[in-house]
């Protein structure tokens, strides 16, 4: 038995999430709000959120240069912005790339002499205290410790996390996911998807992640038979079944971020981070892809193919089926050369994500994997 668990984020859910947590917006002098350049005005929550601060007399500074896979420098900037504003708050509003950022920038803000690649050390002892609200469903960035920042001079993603790292509460509010995209839900809800399968096969997996991985992997795939395929599914915000499904995808998302900050995640995850930065595929198509390799490579080993088998009854379905249709919705299709398959793993060769499998694989099996997908 493993029952243990750590996670310390004050969760707010539903469309009064935001009312609801109007105390932990209080006390504060300053806030800094961190977002992407549309979306947390498009959706409605910077409006709702500055709302809330003018009443509690909270100031506040918008920093909204957060683009997508956020560079370190420009986390580095919004630090330096803190600094200048006095900020004491950082509240993120947005998908993984402005929640990742937001916790970069409470790192940054609240340690005025830390350099940029410093932010990687372990040992940071003090952060602004972080406010996150998610306005997609997919990362779970939310609720976990996790960074996901890119490098500017490398162009790869590198990840920061340290005991600080958590917001100390996330506002769940389906309603900022309205505006979403067809296309970007389903990729969202594909990254969370993932977030769920290899957190469930990692053997760092405890009771309580599997539980969390095993309801969000079945919301998020009962919602996949609604709306596949169908991409004005979820047009009509009016109407009830559509809510349902944007309320479920939402705490799906979360439940699988929860599940990944106890067990990391697995091969898909690096894998996918080349796609993403030299193809431009968006994070929750490009590791869904590997998903059918993910399922194949563990089911060779007997643990790994229990697990799979026990994932799949959970949701009704097969391996064979989960293996075709993941891979099927992220729908890419793309072209590499010998050449660039060998440099799309070089750049993701040493992750330490590799050995979070039943089944581990090396090197050539990256390269088998790219070239069965990609030639
Ligand atoms: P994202 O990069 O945050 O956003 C993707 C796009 O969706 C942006 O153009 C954004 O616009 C738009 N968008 C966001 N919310 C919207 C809304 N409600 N309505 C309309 N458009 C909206 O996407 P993401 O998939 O959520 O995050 C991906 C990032 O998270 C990657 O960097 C990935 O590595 C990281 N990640 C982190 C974790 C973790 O545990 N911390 C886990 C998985 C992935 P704007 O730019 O205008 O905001
Ligand atoms: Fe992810």
């Amino acid at each position: 038995m493993s029952f243990d668990f750590y996670m310390p984020t004050k969760i707010y859910s539903g469309e009064n999430a935001l009312t609801s947590a109007s105390g932990e917006f209080s006390g504060f002098k300053h806030a800094i709000i961190v977002t992407g350049k549309r979306s947390a005005k498009l959706c409605g929550a910077l409006d709702d959120v500055t709302g809330m601060l003018d009443l509690l007399n909270v100031k506040y500074t918008l920093f909204d240069k957060i683009g997508e896979n956020p560079l370190l420098s420009v986390c580095y900037e919004g630090g330096q912005t803190a600094i200048t504003a006095g900020a004491d708050l950082v509240i993120g509003i947005g998908g993984g790339s402005p929640l990742d950022a937001a916790k970069a920038i409470a790192a940054f803000g609240a340690n005025s002499t830390l350099k940029e690649d410093e932010i990687f050390n372990a040992s940071i002892k003090t952060m602004l205290p972080l406010i996150l609200i998610p306005t997609t469903a997919g990362t779970g960035s939310e609720a976990n410790n996790y960074s996901v920042l890119t490098l500017d001079i490398d162009n790869v993603k590198k990840t920061f996390k340290n005991d600080k790292s958590y917001a100390k509460a996330a506002i769940l509010n389906p309603k900022y996911t309205y505006t979403l995209s067809y296309d970007y839900t389903m990729s969202t809800a594909l990254d969370a998807f993932c977030h769920c399968i290899e957190s469930y096969l990692s053997p760092k997996s405890t009771d309580i992640s599997s539980m969390l991985a095993l309801y969000g992997a079945k919301k998020i795939w009962n919602a996949f038979k609604a709306i596949k395929n169908r991409p004005d599914a979820l047009s009509d915000t009016s109407d009830l079944a559509v809510r349902a499904i944007r309320a479920d995808l939402m705490s799906a998302a979360c439940a699988g971020g929860i599940a990944i900050n106890t067990t990391g995640t697995g091969f898909p995850h690096p894998l996918g981070y080349s796609l993403t930065l030299y193809s431009n595929i968006p994070h929750g198509k490009a590791c869904a892809c590997f998903t059918g390799e993910y399922i194949k490579y563990n089911a060779k080993e007997e643990l790994g193919n229990r697990k799979i088998c026990n994932f799949a009854a959970h949701l009704e379905t097969t391996p064979d089926e989960i293996a075709y249709v993941i891979p099927e919705l992220a729908g890419i299709s793309l072209s590499l050369s010998n050449e660039e398959i060998e440099r799309y793993v070089n750049s993701v060769k040493n992750a330490a994500n590799y050995t979070n499998s039943p089944y581990v694989i090396n090197y050539e099996d990256m390269i088998d994997i790219y070239k069965r997908l990609f030639i």
